[in-house]
């Protein structure tokens, strides 16, 4: 159906929110395979989400290409290729391109279109969305593919807007080519951007001054073309692979993570990390020994090995020693993968500082200030500085649900949900990889792919039965959050003190853990228990009045 423009109070089945991964395929699941009436937004002018947004150099995938992928389509899968084992931000945004364009998904997408409000209407059963473009929107379903990581974080530092250079945020990157030959680059972050922006950015910039508060444990992401032969197989056996990567926890095939780093010898562990060191992608976090993310004796031996090696690679040991994490264990922040980033710094146009006790003071208009009166003067200031994740884009949403309760209160202490998926007091929302579900710990579009079918079938099941609503018991919502923070206090997660999975990177922000740690497995069985047991945990009632 194609989106009709002659009213400026509209109505459709569903509203979707963003035109990412999750965006595009709930469009085609809703539309397509369910035959709804289906209205998305995105405030981007194309399709991509964290693909279109996020075009910085060096911006690449940390999941293999092959699995950081949709299956929900066999010939989908069988006719892309990917050029590379991890294939960078242009592929990546021409994949979803070419999904937008094979499933005719534009044409039910208005674009450059926020939604500004979110407000459940109690007598109608709908939500009513107001856009930036002046519209209204009603529906009774809206499902938020809005994504964890799409809001950056406001920069923090006093007198940025007076900065006389260029200022550039990772996760707003201009579409034209910036150049960095013969300019002063300074880069505020070292995460996973800062680290891939940097490994590129150092290879043309006069000079390249890095301000780092906490260092990484970047290990080699192990790139490299993708093998025709290695395709073929992976092509062959596509459905196998899906299936192992849906038993995993991280949702990657990956077999040969062994119980216990502390249960072999020193010799036998070095081994196993050196492996995994040189294979590449997430294999010495998650496919080494199983213990490193819960036994902080384990981690350690994961965290040294890490060190020592950054030592190996850094030749000045003063900078190597500053690269070098020591205070929270490997694997508590999403761990960076990297090319040639440590040797970064052994080129002589960069020069790292410490800005953890020597903090950023403030931006002036000829560079960066530390609290000692330093200043670095810069052509262009780069803002690696990350996303208030997982919750900020729904409350950006500015969403009121029953009876007046405004999202942002119900969550004030942190985010409540059952499943990860909806929210009591918040009927028929579906939060696609929302907060307390396994999300951005999983192969996110193996994540999406799983919740936005669960909606589907919340949605079709409300359809069979005559039902309108489909909303949390605030009882399941509770036991789920305590659960939730009960899987968290059995890992090391809440022992960093600045990593967005516990909310700690945004001031202010409630500390909570803000994904399911009981991995993909354990969560996809609880969830198909909940249906199997007639959507336990769930009200399911008439719609209140019919759609006007
Ligand atoms: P997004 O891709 O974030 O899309 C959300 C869209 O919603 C955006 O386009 C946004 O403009 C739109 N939107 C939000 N709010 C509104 C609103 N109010 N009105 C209108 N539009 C709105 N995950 C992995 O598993 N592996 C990786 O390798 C990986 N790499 C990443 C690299 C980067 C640089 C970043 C930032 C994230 C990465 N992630 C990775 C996480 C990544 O976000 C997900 O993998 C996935 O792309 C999320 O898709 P999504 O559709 O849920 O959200
Ligand atoms: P991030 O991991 O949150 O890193 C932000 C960096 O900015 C940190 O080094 C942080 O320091 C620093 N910072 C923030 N505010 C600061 C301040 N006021 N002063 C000094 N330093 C400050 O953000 P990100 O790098 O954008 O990555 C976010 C997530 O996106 C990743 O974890 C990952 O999930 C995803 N991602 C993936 C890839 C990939 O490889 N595919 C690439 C990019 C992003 P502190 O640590 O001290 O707070």
């Amino acid at each position: 159906m194609t989106i009709s423009t002659s009213t400026t109070q509209r109505q459709a089945d569903a509203i979707v929110v963003g035109a990412g991964f999750a965006g595009l395929y709930a469009v085609h699941a809703l539309r397509d395979k369910m035959g709804l009436d289906v209205v998305a937004f995105d405030a981007a002018d194309d399709v991509g989400g964290t693909w279109y947004w996020n075009r910085y150099p060096g911006a690449r995938v940390d999941i293999e290409s092959v699995h950081y992928s949709y299956s929900f389509d066999d010939a989908l899968q069988q006719e892309w290729r990917w050029s590379e084992r991890f294939c960078a931000q242009p592929e990546i945004l021409a994949y979803l391109e070419h999904v937008a364009e094979r499933y005719d998904l534009r044409r039910s997408i208005r674009f450059k279109t926020r939604i500004t409000s979110l407000t459940w209407d109690d007598e109608a059963s709908v939500w009513v969305a107001t856009t930036d473009a002046g519209d209204t929107w009603r529906a009774p379903h809206v499902v938020s593919g809005a994504g964890n990581l799409s809001v950056p974080k406001k920069p923090d530092f006093p007198g940025i807007e007076k900065f006389a250079g260029q200022v550039l945020m990772t996760g707003n990157w201009p579409h034209h080519e910036v150049c960095f030959t013969g300019k002063r680059v300074g880069i505020i972050g070292v995460g996973s951007s800062g680290i891939q922006a940097i490994s590129e950015i150092a290879k043309t910039a006069d000079h390249l001054t890095v301000f780092q508060r906490t260092p990484n444990y970047a290990t080699p992401i192990g790139n490299e073309l993708l093998d025709p032969a290695e395709e073929a197989d992976y092509k062959a056996n596509y459905q196998a692979i899906r299936e192992a990567s849906r038993n995993h926890f991280l949702g990657v095939p990956y077999q040969d993570a062994q119980p216990s780093a502390l249960a072999v010898s020193a010799q036998e562990r070095r081994a196993v990390f050196d492996d995994r060191w040189n294979r590449g992608g997430f294999r010495l976090f998650i496919d080494s020994f199983a213990d490193i993310l819960f036994d902080k004796r384990a981690n350690d031996t994961a965290a040294e090995y890490i060190r020592e090696r950054i030592r190996e690679r850094v030749k000045d040991p003063a900078t190597a020693e500053l690269l070098s994490p020591t205070d929270y264990p490997y694997g508590t922040k999403r761990p960076p993968l990297e090319t040639d980033y440590y040797e970064a710094y052994n080129r002589p146009n960069v020069t790292l500082l410490d800005v953890r006790t020597n903090t950023v003071k403030a931006v002036m208009p000829k560079g960066v200030e530390l609290s000692d009166g330093t200043l670095h003067e810069l052509d262009v200031l780069i803002l690696a500085t990350g996303f208030d994740a997982c919750t900020g884009p729904l409350l950006a949403l500015n969403i009121t649900g029953r009876n007046g309760l405004r999202l942002a209160d119900h969550w004030a202490h942190g985010p409540q949900t059952y499943l990860g998926l909806m929210s009591a007091g918040f009927p028929n929302l579906f939060m696609i990889t929302g907060p307390q579900s396994p999300s951005v710990l999983y192969n996110m579009p193996l994540a999406i792919e799983d919740h936005v079918d669960l909606s589907c079938e919340a949605i079709a099941y409300l359809r069979k039965e005559g039902l309108g609503v489909i909303e949390p018991t605030p009882e399941a919502e509770q036991a789920w959050v305590a659960h939730t923070n009960e899987l968290a206090q059995h890992t090391l997660l809440p022992e960093s003190k600045t990593s967005w999975y516990m909310g700690d990177n945004i001031p202010g922000k409630p500390r909570r853990v803000l994904v399911y740690l009981g991995g993909a497995p354990n969560y996809r069985a609880k969830c198909e228990a909940t249906v199997k047991a007639g959507w336990e945990g769930f009200s399911l009632t008439a719609a209140e009045g019919a759609l006007a």
